[in-house]
């Protein structure tokens, strides 16, 4: 199976560009230790994995797509996520691309390269996981980490047609994963189907002593859960989800997956997210802020580049800083570090809190009558390359229908259902109650 990623990776990576760093030396020599060895009850026994570059894996580069940690070469510790899937005998593959930091829905934030759509390489993969997504696409890898503050697992999944859960938060650990927005930020599975979807995060979630905020919650074995049964099965559609903006070749794809859960004995339901008009701006307030304070670490000093043109101290950081971070990072910071301000703190990022509440109210309230909440993952299939990215605020609403839900703290998963007259997938967007993966993923595979 290594072997295969491999002559498949020197097959189409020149034109896919999922990768920032790989790792074949070491990953064909575990191979070849796993082949001599006689434990195959590991549940990853020699699987090819990919773990997207904000993940930290030991003495492999780990850059988070940005120049400022391109000589980072030797982190000293492997993700709490890493070391459960080297447990179980996964073989790390590489480090794959994403926008710098997280930052961005199409990868082309990266400050290395864009990585492109398997499915027409014009077109962006989606971001911030879209290496992840892009190279589990391309058959590169059997599956692969993101990470989704925003959407990041979710949407580049549905536009590259494979399939992507973000975990309740708390799920699964964070602990190496490099913070963006600490109170949003999950890591979470990229897969070919449903089925290994659950698998991987049956093995990584779980609580950790190291990330307080992971939850002493019980796991449960979730390919028990699919059963391929949906009858009684109760569905909310939010009207806001298949409103204004969206594409209606978009719309008619999740109308046609309702039509189907129908068919299988489901019961569906239009319902409303009063306040999920406002979680762009919400979330755009809280996860700047978050993020100006969590990379106010990136300093010259302790991680990555140092710039050479200072002769003191404040002008290394500011150098080191103006160098080291792009455009995109640049901007998040600037609008957190203002929101933050005193002065300001309450018309903001208090205000903004208090919405997220609104936001996390308004779902709590369909889960009383509701299993899931269905709707689509994007209000449009994949763009182009070049398409958006001058116009951040455009860039910025492609993510309308994926931050409400880590605003709410909920499970939500992105599998395929159908293409675009252009040829491009479309992801229908599954979520679930608090810990509940379980009811998404039987939902999810009843369905694939
Ligand atoms: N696209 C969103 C952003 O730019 C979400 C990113 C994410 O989930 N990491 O912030």
């Amino acid at each position: 199976l290594v072997d295969a990623s491999y002559d498949r990776i020197n097959e189409v990576e020149n034109d896919i560009h999922a990768f920032l760093t790989l790792d074949e030396e070491n990953a064909r020599s575990q191979a070849k230790l796993l082949e001599n060895s006689s434990d195959e009850t590991s549940s990853l026994f020699g699987i090819p994995a990919g773990i997207k570059d904000n993940i930290v894996t030991k003495e492999l580069r780990t850059t988070c797509g940005s120049q400022f940690l391109r000589n980072f070469d030797n982190p000293l510790y492997d993700a709490t996520v890493v070391d459960k899937l080297n447990a179980e005998k996964a073989v790390t593959i590489g480090k794959l691309n994403m926008d710098e930091f997280a930052m961005g829905s199409s990868n082309e934030n990266s400050s290395f390269k864009p990585t492109r759509n398997p499915w027409n390489t014009a077109y962006v993969p989606g971001g911030s996981s879209g290496g992840s997504a892009a190279a589990v696409a391309a058959g590169e890898v059997l599956f692969s980490l993101g990470s989704d503050t925003g959407g990041s697992i979710r949407q580049p999944a549905a536009f590259c047609g494979v399939v992507g859960l973000k975990p309740t938060y708390g799920r699964v650990s964070r602990f190496g994963l490099v913070a963006f927005a600490s109170s949003l930020d999950q890591i979470g599975p990229l897969t070919r189907n449903v089925e290994d979807n659950a698998r991987v995060l049956e093995i990584i979630s779980g609580h950790d002593k190291m990330d307080s905020t992971s939850a002493n919650v019980d796991v449960p074995a979730y390919t028990e859960s699919l059963t391929g049964d949906v009858k009684g099965l109760k569905i909310a559609v939010p009207k806001e989800y298949l409103g204004e903006g969206v594409d209606p070749e978009v719309k008619e794809s999740v109308e046609k997956a309702l039509k189907v859960y129908e068919s299988m004995g489901a019961e569906w339901e239009e319902v409303s997210l009063p306040h999920s008009k406002y979680a762009v701006a919400t979330y755009y307030l809280l996860s700047s802020s978050e993020a100006s304070a969590n990379l106010a670490r990136f300093d010259g000093v302790r991680y990555g580049v140092r710039s050479e043109k200072a002769d003191n101290m404040i002008d290394m950081f500011k150098y080191s800083r103006s160098e080291g971070f792009g455009e995109e990072v640049k901007r998040r910071i600037m609008l957190g570090t203002f929101a933050l301000s005193s002065g300001y703190y309450d018309a903001y990022y208090k205000k903004a809190q208090k919405v997220r509440t609104l936001i996390k109210n308004d779902f709590d309230r369909i889960f009383e009558d509701y299993d899931v909440v269905i709707g689509p993952t994007t209000p449009t299939p994949a763009f182009k390359i070049g398409e958006k990215i001058e116009d951040p605020l455009t860039m910025y609403a492609n993510d309308i229908l994926t931050i409400p839900v880590n605003l709410a703290g909920v499970p939500g998963i992105s599998v395929p259902c159908g293409f675009s007259e252009k040829g491009l997938p479309i992801g229908l967007q599954i979520i679930g109650k608090p810990f509940d993966e379980g009811t998404v993923y039987r939902a999810a595979h009843a369905y694939e």
